[in-house]
């Protein structure tokens, strides 16, 4: 029987103990586990390489993403790497986008600078871009849709079967949709990675990270070398990620509907400049996002009219929206690209990438709707109070010079 994806998401390694029959799934701390004889191992025998909870979440997230394997890591960084630690050597291309998640950028640069690959940003939004990225025969197509922070959404399937033609294995990172919303398997993908830190954990108290891999030769051959660099996620991580995974499904919706409130309110806000989110008709990448993902999810950017006055306002008057990085947690966060999760990219490179200076990212919360769009409601209105009064202090300043 096929389970459907809410159902997964509270069955899978349910009722699996034999000692005490658990309903839940015990957490294993132990690090080492003893021989039964000289010679004789057990299924496990030291927790880097097999873990009994880290084994109950990877079954998990195979399931979800639909693949053969998968293999939990400590951090979506340490995924990231260790996808390419396996398929690159110094003489091998990775193309990667343009805008991706800032630490991926970071690793990609700072690696392929020490010669570990080589690496090609390019928009593969743009097709002649990508064609001839892909002419360089490139090992590993890198893949993150929607992007960060203006979702810009790309054609997972087009783009897997390009980089198949040209040789390439294709892996995406879904950490912004989540297998609840979206299947790159399914599409064409060899891999998916994740920053389980995320919406796959969703409460903010754990970093870690997944690979996915559709074959089971190759979830093999990551499960080997996440064993021998030693990026395998601690037991206790994976008892708290199958905690969160269990109510992925109701939290995403949830969220989702508290987005697209929220998007209705803001489209009609006269201080909004900006909106992006993948399920406004106008935002570029539409139709790929209905055709690819099961939802539109519940992250959006918007340009808040106004200077740098109007915006600290704005963000010291919200009560209920956070200030911080990161993602996918129940409760809403706010954060602000050029200060935060962008600070790393010089102001030429961000005006390029289309990241204005007013530009907030929202990650929408659990919480309920009214209230969230109240909040935003007073704190636009204080802010724009705010930024009155310094155009009037602005004008005081001027005249002062001429009259003295
Ligand atoms: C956060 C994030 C990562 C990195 O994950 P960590 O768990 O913080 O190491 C990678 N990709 C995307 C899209 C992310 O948002």
């Amino acid at each position: 029987m096929a389970l459907n994806q809410a159902t997964i998401v509270v069955h899978s390694g349910l009722n699996n103990d034999e000692q005490f029959g658990c309903v839940v799934p015990p957490i294993t701390l132990s690090s080492t586990y003893n021989f039964t004889d000289f010679n004789q191992p057990r299924a496990y025998d030291y927790s880097r390489r097999g873990n009994p909870t880290r084994d109950v979440v990877q079954r998990a997230l195979a399931e979800l993403e639909e693949g053969a394997g998968a293999v939990m890591t400590s951090s979506g960084m340490s995924a990231i790497h260790l996808v390419c630690t396996v398929f690159l050597r110094p003489s091998d291309f990775l193309v990667a986008p343009h805008d991706c998640y800032g630490g991926s950028y970071r690793l990609f640069e700072s690696l392929s600078k020490r010669g570990s690959y080589q690496v090609q940003f390019v928009n593969q939004a743009n097709q002649q871009e990508l064609t001839e990225a892909l002419s360089f025969k490139p090992k590993l197509v890198f893949i993150e849709t929607p992007s960060n922070p203006l979702l810009r959404v790309v054609d997972i399937a087009a783009i897997c079967r390009a980089a198949h033609k040209a040789g390439a294995l294709c892996v995406v990172d879904n950490t912004f949709m989540s297998p609840a919303l979206q299947k790159p398997l399914a599409l064409g993908a060899d891999l998916v990675v994740h920053s389980c830190t995320k919406y796959l954990n969703g409460h903010s108290d754990v970093v870690a990270g997944a690979v996915i891999a559709k074959e089971v030769t190759v979830a093999t051959e990551l499960a080997w070398w996440s064993n021998n660099i030693g990026v395998t996620g601690s037991a206790f991580d994976s008892y708290m990620l199958l905690r969160g995974i269990r109510t992925l499904t109701s939290r995403i919706h949830q969220q989702q509907s508290n987005a697209q409130a929220i998007i209705a309110y803001l489209q009609k806000h006269p201080q909004v400049k900006k909106l992006y989110y993948p399920g406004l008709i106008k935002n570029p990448g539409h139709e790929i996002a209905c055709r690819q993902q099961s939802g539109f999810g519940a992250m959006l950017s918007f340009e808040l009219d106004g200077d740098k006055n109007t915006l600290r306002q704005f963000l010291a008057a919200l009560r209920l929206f956070t200030l911080a990085e990161s993602l996918g947690g129940v409760e809403s966060l706010i954060s602000h690209a050029a200060t935060m999760t962008h600070a790393g990219m010089t102001a030429e490179a961000r005006t390029r990438a289309g990241i204005g200076e007013t530009l907030l990212r929202v990650s929408v919360g659990i919480e309920d709707s009214k209230d969230l769009i109240a909040d935003l409601e007073q704190a636009f209105q204080i802010a724009l109070k705010g930024s009155k009064l310094s155009a009037d202090n602005i004008t005081n300043v001027k005249c002062l010079p001429a009259e003295s």
